[in-house]
This record gives C-alpha cells, structure tokens and sequence, in this order.
C-alpha cells in the first residue's frame, strides 16, 4: 500500500502545491489534501489555536484536524526563508512546533527547514530529508525534485497568464475581461484565493464583469524590476511582492483599483498595508481595504466590496462624457 502523506490546503498550499504533490507522487506516495475550507475547519482551527493566532494559522490548524486521521504522514514543512536574502513571517517557522504542541494524536510530521536566506545548501538538504520519509533512493528523490520543479514553473507561468492558482491547478481557462475595469487583488495567497476566508471575493467581482489582476498574475521578472526602485530593500518575501505589484499595476495603468486583502493581527500587513495605501493613495489611485478574521461577516465585506465596485464604474462611466 502507498504511504499517504497529508497536505493541508491552507497557507502555502497556494504558491506550492502542484510540487509537492509531483515531488511525493514520484517517490511513491498518495497524496491526500483536507476538504476545502468549510465552517467546520474553522471552527476546529479556531478552538484548538492560540487566540493571538492570525486567521490563516487557526484555518492551518483546522485542515490538520480535518486530515490527521486519514494520512501516514503530514506535509508541514518549516520555511525561514524562500528567497535569497529574504525572510518570511516567523509564523511560518514556527508552525510544526505551534501544530504539534495544539493539535493530539498526529501521525508522523514531516518537518524540514527551508532557509534559502544565504544559499540553497538548505533546500537541498531538506529536499532530501523529505523524501527519506518515503524512501532510501537518493536519486530517485533528487529526480523527482527535478520533475516537481518543472511543475511548479508551469503552475507559475498558468498564473501569469490570468489564471488563479485553483483555476491553474484545475486546468481552468483564463477570464476574458479584454475590455472594461480591471482591479488589482492583492494579499497573502491565502486571503485571496481561499474562497471561504475571502466570502468568495473573485467570483463575486468577477460575477460583475470587472476583471482581476492578483499579483500572481505578474511576471516575477517586474516584480523584481519594481522592488528594486524601493527606498529600501524590504526583505519579507510577500510584502515585497504584494509592494512591487501594486506599484506595477497603478504605473502601468493596468488597473482603476486596488482592493488590499488583510488577516487581522497579521504584524506584516499592518506594516504593508499602510505603506500601500500610503503610495496607491498619492498616485490617486481608489484603494479599498478588507480585513478579515472569524468573525467578519459577508453581508459586511459584500457591502464593501460592492460600494467600492459602484464607486469604480461611475469613474469609469464619468469618463466617457
Ligand atoms: S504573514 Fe500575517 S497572515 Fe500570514 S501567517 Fe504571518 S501573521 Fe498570519
């Protein structure tokens, strides 16, 4: 019987997870991801985090819960950093430890350090430490992290090209919104693109014939064109990211909006979003800030949202006369 291994689909599962699953699949392993994120899942997060958590950690927490009866093994990798020179929030350190500390009766967690901050020695190493869990074969394990590399960069080059990461994941087609308003959604990946955290948010504009740039939808090559015309080099990874794309889409006048996605009690964001509005704000550019935890409820953002997108077509329409 295949080893089962377990991969929440929270956090990273966004930015990574046609790779891993290539990576496990040609060691041999079946892969099992949690249900999509329902009432359920969060609740469960919500109960067994600490309460200072952000939402996107509770909702780690409550995939865990949903998947650690059905697997042999739990996906939790520990990322310091991703990038040369770049951290990314601690929390993402920490979260095997914070996992198995909160959550009882956990199967085997495979837990490796990526710390790409000075070299890639460590990616190696824990590419390797990885699939040991699987199997002894060396090459094997660095063939099929070769394979799992070409999936992710096809993964990346399918967002570039319109599609979010579940649509890219699941063969989707690129949305034609060639004409009309176009906004830039921006956030951690997952705020914007787990349907249940966001109350769905892309469907719901898009439902409205706007279109949707995220900053997965940009070139990394401008992304890093962009960050290094900043002041100072920021050097988390994402608020590099979500900085430099929505720089990006306001100068290139890709968009007549900017809709920023925040968790709240996220420390990053509170830094981030205000040094974005500062700067989409002075270009007067409409911005529109969401945040979201447990408790928001849709009708709130729905209103939000909805005004804002009013607000957007009479810019729009004001034009034309
Ligand atoms: S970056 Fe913010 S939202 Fe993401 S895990 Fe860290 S604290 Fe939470």
């Amino acid at each position: 019987m295949k080893p089962r291994v377990g991969i929440p689909r929270a956090l990273l599962y966004y930015n990574y997870y046609p790779m891993w699953k290539e990576f496990f699949e040609r060691l041999g392993a079946e892969i099992v991801l949690s249900e999509l994120t329902n009432k359920k899942i969060l609740d469960d997060g919500v109960n067994c985090s600490v309460d200072d958590a952000c939402l996107p950690i509770k909702l780690f927490h409550g995939h865990v819960i949903d998947l650690k009866d059905r697997v042999d093994f739990l996906f939790i990798p520990r990322l310091i950093s991703v990038q040369r020179s770049e951290y990314i929030c601690p929390k993402f350190c920490g979260l095997p430890d914070m996992v198995v500390s909160l959550v009882n009766d956990l199967p085997t967690v495979i837990d490796v350090t990526v710390n790409m901050r000075n070299n890639n020695s460590s990616l190696r190493k824990a590419v390797l430490d990885a699939g040991r869990y699987i199997t002894g074969d060396v090459v094997r394990i660095y063939s099929a992290y070769k394979s799992s590399l070409q999936k992710l960069h096809e993964f990346q080059r399918k967002m570039e090209e319109g599609l979010t990461p579940l649509e890219a994941m699941h063969g989707g087609k690129p949305s034609s919104f060639k004409e009309g308003i176009k906004i830039g959604l921006i956030g951690h990946p997952y705020n914007i693109y787990d349907n249940y955290a966001s109350m769905d948010i892309i469907r719901k504009i898009r439902g409205r014939g706007i279109g949707i740039i995220t900053q997965d939808m940009i070139r990394e090559s401008e992304i890093d064109r962009i960050a290094k015309t900043f002041p100072k080099a920021m050097f988390w990874s994402f608020g590099k990211k979500i900085m430099a794309a929505s720089e990006y889409l306001i100068d290139e006048k890709k968009v007549e909006g900017i809709i920023y996605m925040v968790a709240f009690g996220c420390g990053l964001d509170a830094l981030v979003g205000d040094l974005v509005e500062r700067r989409v704000r002075k270009k007067g550019v409409p911005f529109c800030l969401i945040t979201i935890d447990e408790h928001t409820g849709e009708a709130g953002i729905d209103t939000r949202v909805e005004a804002f997108l009013d607000m957007l077509e009479w810019r729009n329409a004001s034009k034309c006369w």
